[in-house]
């Protein structure tokens, strides 16, 4: 049975050699004491996800699956990684079963971070976000049922975009989901669907929704980055809407540390099937943000300007950090002033890798006034 599959698996890399003009590449599991599968790894968490735990754990071997959109720079993984042995890179979509499922076949740990993830965007265009973010998902669940006995462990990881506006707070995982966006609205699917194969195939899963992240190599279209890149080069920190909205800031190394955890937490049964929210319990507001850079790059108030708000704008989100506490033992351990300083510091530092990102900053979007804007 093994053998067919390796069969297979031969087959689908001359299929990816042939159609892509890639060079053959064949699985070097070698000894490695797990073989970690990761989608989306080419993005903001996974790159610092895949860097984490390869720097942690030298005995593991990872695949990594990612389309490379324009979210996507493979360079977010360091050459030193990319150049070793423990270390493939696959070229394609999390929306093609046979390339995730002959991936998944070799799994222990499967981390599936592979979405279009950028509000504004789906509401440019939803298109792929719902092939993506659903679709992509129910593929990897069907991959994952043909492979449960194999796969120890599969983290999908959701978003706290998926509750809307918080109508208690902190928001607890049993808060009611009231997706605002097309973006919130496809996580939405993709989080229940998995709940659904948890439900239906007891698949070895776990619902993270991670509230919001922020850290090195996020792209310059989401709101720190943008703050900080404006700043850096003279333009001004566009503000949305009143700047009041408050969101739970939680720093990519801190949730890194989190599904770290879940890898390797002794009794997998107690948090097998579960939903766990990570985030801070602390609010921050987008004008507090806007102000921290202000205050760190010394600019005067006409640095600042306000357009109209983003539709379907979430208000306030606050996570509960509780049952994450309770079942891992984890909490936030960066606080925001510290980690928006060390967030700063790596974009002055590294302007050639997001300069290159700068032509897909903005997008135009009618607002509720019914105008055209570039948000
Ligand atoms: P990102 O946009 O930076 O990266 C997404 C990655 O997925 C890119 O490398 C992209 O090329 C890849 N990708 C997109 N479509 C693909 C496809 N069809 N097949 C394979 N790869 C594909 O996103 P991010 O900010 O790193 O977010 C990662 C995950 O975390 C997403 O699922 C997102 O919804 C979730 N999340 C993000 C935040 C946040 O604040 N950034 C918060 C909560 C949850």
């Amino acid at each position: 049975m093994k053998s067919i599959h390796w069969v297979k698996f031969a087959i689908l890399i001359l299929f990816q050699s042939v159609i892509y003009g890639k060079p053959a590449y064949e699985l070097k599991r070698n000894d490695a004491k797990k073989v970690v599968f990761i989608t989306g790894a080419a993005g903001f968490i996974g790159s610092n996800f895949t860097e984490y735990m390869f720097e942690k754990y030298p005995s593991y071997h990872f695949i990594i699956l990612d389309s490379l959109t324009y979210a996507g720079n493979i360079e977010n993984i360091p050459l030193s990684i990319r150049t070793s042995d423990r270390f493939q890179f696959f070229y394609g979509s999390v929306t093609n079963y046979h390339i995730v499922e002959m991936l998944m076949q070799h799994a222990d740990f499967v981390v599936h971070f592979a979405a279009e993830s950028h509000v504004t965007r789906s509401i440019c265009d939803d298109t792929t976000f719902f092939e993506t973010d659903v679709m992509g998902t129910r593929v990897m669940m069907t991959a994952l049922v043909k492979h449960a006995r194999k796969v120890e462990r599969f983290i999908h990881i959701s978003t706290s975009e998926v509750l809307g506006t918080a109508e208690q707070e902190p928001m607890k995982e049993d808060h009611p989901m009231n997706p605002r966006s097309p973006y919130a609205a496809a996580k939405a699917g993709a989080d229940r669907l998995v709940y659904s194969y948890c439900c239906t195939y007891g698949v070895p899963a776990v619902i993270i929704r991670p509230f919001n992240n922020y850290g090195p190599r996020q792209h310059l279209e989401k709101v720190i980055p943008r703050f900080i890149t404006s700043a850096m080069k003279g333009r001004p920190l566009t503000i949305h809407g009143s700047g009041q909205q408050q969101r739970d800031w939680l720093h990519v190394h801190d949730v890194c540390r989190a599904l770290d955890m879940i890898l390797h937490i002794d009794q997998f049964d107690k948090i097998k099937h579960q939903v766990i929210h990570l985030g801070t319990g602390q609010p921050t507001s987008i004008n507090q943000i806007a102000h921290a850079v202000q205050e760190h790059f010394q600019l005067n108030d006409s640095a600042l300007s306000h357009i109209g708000d983003r539709p379907g704008q979430v208000s306030r989100h606050i996570s509960s950090t509780q049952k994450a506490y309770e079942l891992l033992g984890w909490k936030a351990e960066i606080p925001f002033k510290e980690g928006l300083e060390q967030t700063i510091s790596w974009y002055k530092h590294h302007r050639e890798e997001w300069q290159k990102a700068e032509t897909m900053m903005y997008v135009p979007i009618y607002t509720n006034d019914e105008i055209i804007e570039v948000h």
